[in-house]
């Protein structure tokens, strides 16, 4: 429990981690039972905010109802709280009644390309017991979601949908011609040990012994880009300090990315094996029961959402690849 103080004039503290809903008078004697708070008194008790909703697993990846065509569902309705879990979901729906309208295909995002493919996916293949909020321990592909790569990831989407004006676009542009730029310079970089040695040993790393590529430093854990760029580099091109971070970034963790882009790759494989709509889960008798009745009830699109439905095993998928001829 964390006691958080209400203002500096107050002895009103909120007790973050004792929000519960139970009736006033049992509020007020559990919180007498904690240590230290036998004589607390209370200003207000906890409440809680009851609402219906649709199971969400009625729901395509594009937000519109299974039923119902071109009925789409945001928000709150489909079991979510939170103003961004509405948002992104408000959004996402919108474009897609709006390409159904105009006779375009869906729009969606997978779980490698944004918080909202995640959020979506898991809503609509596993459902949700309480208000799902979007953690970010619910995405695998942690590495590559990240907040400073968001424009990387998404904006040549919204580009493509109309969604992104000219101005901001050439923004983008500049920014990615920017870092393509920076990190050639950087690549063609070697550097001398005499240049070098003396900041690295400031540094506590060890010193260069011959000539070597300027990059290979960026991964040291105990060295910056910036220190290097000021202290061991020459005729530095001018860039701005988010572009810099993206080459830094992509240098340091270059590792770890590939690792995680092989992953996204993997799942992608799965992904674009498509489960023909209206696929008769129920005649597959090798699959065990909870899965074929799992599966007859969500209505998977691709082997790669199969995978996601809880219960349903990797021996699962296998019988189901074989029955789709793969
Ligand atoms: C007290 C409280 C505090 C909260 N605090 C936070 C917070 O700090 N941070 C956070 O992220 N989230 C918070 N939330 C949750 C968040 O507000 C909601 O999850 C989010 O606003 C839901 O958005 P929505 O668009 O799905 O639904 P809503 O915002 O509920 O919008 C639904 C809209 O539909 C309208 N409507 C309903 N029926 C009809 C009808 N028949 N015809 C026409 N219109 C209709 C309603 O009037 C409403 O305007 C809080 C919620 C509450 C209640």
């Amino acid at each position: 429990m964390f006691i958080e103080p209400e203002g500096w004039d107050t002895v009103e503290v909120y007790i973050n981690g004792f929000s519960t809903s139970l009736p006033e008078e049992v509020q007020h004697d559990a919180l007498r039972k904690v240590p230290g708070f036998e004589d607390a008194r209370f200003f207000r008790p906890g409440y809680a905010v009851e609402y219906d909703y649709f199971p969400p697993t009625q729901l395509t990846h594009s937000l519109e109802t299974k039923i119902v065509p071109r009925l789409f569902f945001a928000g709150q309705i489909n079991g979510t709280t939170g103003y961004e879990e509405a948002a992104c979901q408000g959004l996402m729906a919108g474009i897609n009644a709006h390409l159904a309208v105009n006779g375009k295909e869906a729009f969606t995002l997978d779980r490698s390309q944004a918080y909202m493919g995640v959020l979506i996916d898991d809503l609509i293949t596993k459902g949700t017991e309480e208000p799902y909020r979007m953690f970010t321990s619910r995405a695998e592909f942690r590495l590559t979601l990240r907040q400073d790569n968001a424009d990387r990831r998404l904006t040549a989407l919204g580009r493509q949908l109309g969604l992104i004006q000219d101005a901001q676009w050439a923004r983008f542009e500049k920014k990615m011609a920017d870092i393509d730029s920076a990190e050639s310079w950087l690549a063609a970089q070697s550097v001398d040990p005499k240049d070098a040695n003396a900041y690295l040993e400031r540094m506590e790393t060890a010193a260069l012994k011959q000539r070597g590529p300027l990059a290979q430093l960026v991964s040291r854990p105990q060295l910056e880009l910036e220190g290097i760029l000021e202290h061991v580099a020459q005729q530095v091109p001018e860039h701005t300090e988010e572009v810099w971070e993206q080459v830094e970034i992509g240098l340091k963790y270059s590792g770890y990315i590939e690792k995680e882009l092989e992953q996204v790759a993997k799942l992608k494989r799965l992904e674009n094996l498509r489960i023909p709509s209206g696929f008769s889960f129920d005649t597959i008798t090798a699959l065990s029961m909870e899965s074929r009745q799992k599966l007859q009830r969500i209505q998977p699109d691709t082997l790669g959402q199969a995978s996601r439905i809880s219960g349903v095993s990797p021996a699962d998928i296998q019988i189901l690849m074989v029955h789709l001829g793969r």
